[in-house]
């Protein structure tokens, strides 16, 4: 009984902690929509895949650690009459001409918070620390989704104003989460974003004025069940369902092109052992790693190990073993050397071999010129 007592003590505890936050999308919704973005982005960021649980996992993160402030989850757009004026700067500096940072804080900064966390992702992908990145990836899925509640959008985030107090966790936590395992996903896929700061602002912009929705959806079902029971949730998923799948699912595919506009940003980086073919006889090594933008030329990396000092050739070949282009063709010492060359046009969306001769031994690895 006692520990019964002690147990029912620290989950009420633990339920008071994080009710308090009330400044996102439900943890089962946050999961949701990093694990479902995955599966929209392109076939060259198929490595996501693999830790398409970890991102799902660790999406509710940021609620959970708090090692950003409070105010990276919403912005309360209402309190600026520019955003009314249709004059609200959506570069952070130029608001901070007009406000201090007190008030701009205060009012919440999940725009510029997304470009933070790309900024933070695409320099440990850049830097190749992958430990760190898929936790940069699933807290930038965070943020990318809180921005896409409408509640996570106005001063009058919980009803508060309005004698509707309790509405945020209602709608987005209570709400959803019986449906959220049989929703439709989006059909589209991850595009490259030019500004994804425009994005942003462009679909905050969209998805504000649902907040409306969502209160006078909350004041009929309260009408028609006032102890907002099973009467009350029924009533208000009939009025708000297409809104809100809608909602999710703008929030997976802007999520895909912002994980996917970093990834290209930070110059479309592999993790160890994707995208990388390796030959090995003896001690002697070769291993090819490609990267592979949409936009850009493939480049590939080649590194070699040698056991001792050796004469090196190193070839890229066709099909037809014809030499294409002479890569190295040098005196080395022993150890790891590592050269990069970018694929001309020729090569790319075509096979080819990349060989390695020396006075001891061959090896040649296949060279795949899709992107
Ligand atoms: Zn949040």
């Amino acid at each position: 009984m006692k520990t019964n007592q002690r147990y029912f003590l620290t989950i009420t505890l633990i339920a008071t902690l994080f009710s308090t936050q009330g400044f996102s999308w439900g943890w089962e919704a946050h999961k949701f929509i990093n694990e479902h973005a995955v599966e929209c982005l392109p076939p060259e960021m198929a490595f996501f895949k693999d830790h398409q649980v970890f991102l799902a996992e660790h999406a509710p993160d940021p609620d959970k650690t708090k090692n950003r402030p409070g105010y990276w989850h919403f912005i309360d757009i209402d309190n600026y009459p520019e955003y009314f004026a249709g004059t609200m700067p959506s570069e952070l500096p130029k608001l901070l001409d007009l406000y201090d940072w007190k008030t701009v804080s205060g009012n919440g900064i999940v725009p510029w918070a997304i470009g933070y966390e790309m900024d933070s992702l695409m320099t440990l992908m850049a830097d190749g620390n992958w430990d760190m990145a898929w936790q940069a990836a699933a807290d930038l899925g965070h943020y990318v989704a809180d921005s896409h509640q409408p509640l996570h959008l106005t001063a009058n985030y919980n009803g508060q104003l309005t004698g509707q107090k309790g509405i945020h966790s209602r709608y987005e936590t209570k709400m959803i989460n019986p449906y959220l395992k049989g929703l439709n996903l989006p059909a589209g896929h991850a595009v490259y974003l030019e500004n994804v700061n425009e994005v942003v602002f462009q679909y905050i912009h969209e998805l504000y004025p649902q907040m409306n929705q969502i209160l006078a959806a909350d004041s009929i079902a309260t009408k028609i069940d006032p102890a907002q029971d099973s009467t009350y949730y029924a009533t208000m998923w009939s009025a708000l369902d297409s809104m809100t799948i809608d909602a999710l699912n703008r929030s997976i595919l802007d999520l895909a092109s912002i994980w996917y506009t970093t990834w290209v940003n930070a110059g479309c980086p592999y993790p160890p052992g994707v995208n990388s073919t390796e030959a090995v006889a003896d001690d002697l090594t070769l291993k090819i790693k490609k990267t592979a933008c949409l936009f850009m030329r493939p480049t590939v990396k080649v590194t070699y190990f040698l056991p001792a000092d050796d004469a090196v050739s190193i070839g890229v070949y066709d099909t037809h073993g014809q030499l294409v282009r002479q890569l190295v063709n040098e005196n080395d010492m022993a150890g790891v050397h590592t050269m990069r060359w970018k694929m001309g046009p020729q090569l790319v969306n075509s096979v080819h071999f990349i060989r390695l001769s020396s006075r001891s031994a061959e090896l040649a690895v296949k060279l795949d010129g899709s992107r």
